[in-house]
């Protein structure tokens, strides 16, 4: 993948979502004002990353500072559009930077949405921010208001309910392959489930790779995950599962539960070729390094290696 083309696509959709949100909301103009309209709702569609990085400036994807975050595009805008009410514009730059910034971020990686009153981490992670599902109806959108004489909201307020379907088709995707996961491969432990876009670090033009989705659980002793493919229908083919003979460590960390990661000599991990239970006990057999290795558990939780006697 191109890492720089995938960040382009990442700004311009929340720039595009920005400009089409102001472009709905401000009064019906002249040419030039609706090249400004565009222009203000882009800036503020990615003002949040201009002012600072969602790690280092939290408060720029806080929905609460918001308002704040645009306040220098409304008073630009105040300038070059005179005749539109302050208050109107602002409001504009603001909900351009709430939906066309921290909604799509919400939608793709983790955000503090609640900053200061909350650290919380909101996350949830159905789209991978650069998808052209989700860029490509806004351009079009846009492109086709500047180029018609009447009615030129209509074709942007279609692309913004184009891509509020999407997310929403995304996110029920994402609940029913995380249901079908949970009930597949049951882990004797707590386990925490992810489920994602199969996208990530590549960029494809395929639109149809957009849609897919991958997963993995996560518990002390277990590493799984696989391919979920549309919605699912590829849970079981390309799957992966290590187990931990040492416990490790989960924790929540990005709004994601993850493991802690343990170099130590004594922790390694195995390839699982088979899982059973027996008299009551749970056993493990797997490969490390072209050796086999089989485990049993002898108390919830704990695992000791089973050497053969010959
Ligand atoms: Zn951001
Ligand atoms: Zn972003």
């Amino acid at each position: 993948m191109d890492e720089h083309l995938y960040l382009f696509f990442h700004i311009l959709s929340h720039a595009l979502l920005g400009a089409a949100i102001s472009y709905i909301l401000l009064p019906v103009g002249t040419w030039v004002q609706r090249i400004s309209y565009i222009f203000i709702g882009g800036l503020s569609g990615i003002a949040p990353d201009l002012l600072g990085g969602r790690d280092s400036q939290p408060w720029t994807h806080s929905l609460l500072f918001a308002p704040i975050v645009v306040l220098w595009i409304a008073l630009i805008a105040k300038l070059l559009l005179r005749k539109v009410s302050f208050w109107r514009l602002w409001g504009a730059s603001t909900a351009s930077a709430i939906g066309g910034h921290l909604f799509l971020d919400y939608m793709g990686h983790d955000i503090p949405l609640l900053y200061p009153f909350s650290d919380k981490l909101w996350i949830m992670e159905a789209l991978t921010l650069g998808d052209p599902w989700v860029w490509f109806p806004l351009a079009a959108g846009l492109l086709l208001a500047i180029c018609l004489k009447r009615k030129t909201k209509l074709p942007v307020i279609f692309a913004v309910i184009f891509v509020l379907l999407y997310c929403t088709y995304k996110i029920i995707v994402k609940s029913i392959i995380y249901q079908e996961v949970e009930a597949r491969y049951p882990v004797g432990e707590v386990s925490y489930i992810t489920v994602t876009p199969n996208t990530y670090f590549e960029f494809d033009f395929d639109p149809r790779t957009w849609l897919k989705f991958k997963y993995r659980t996560i518990s002390s002793h277990h590493y799984q995950g696989g391919i979920a493919g549309y919605w699912g229908e590829k849970l079981g083919s390309i799957d992966y599962h290590s187990f931990y003979p040492k416990k490790r460590e989960v924790v929540l960390s990005r709004g994601e539960y993850t493991v802690i990661y343990d170099n130590s000599s004594d922790s390694f991990y195995m390839d699982v070729t088979k899982e059973w239970v027996e008299d009551g006990y749970r056993y493990i057999e797997g490969t490390f390094e072209d050796k086999t290795y089989l485990y049993k558990e002898i108390t919830p939780g704990k695992w000791d290696e089973v050497v053969e006697q010959n």
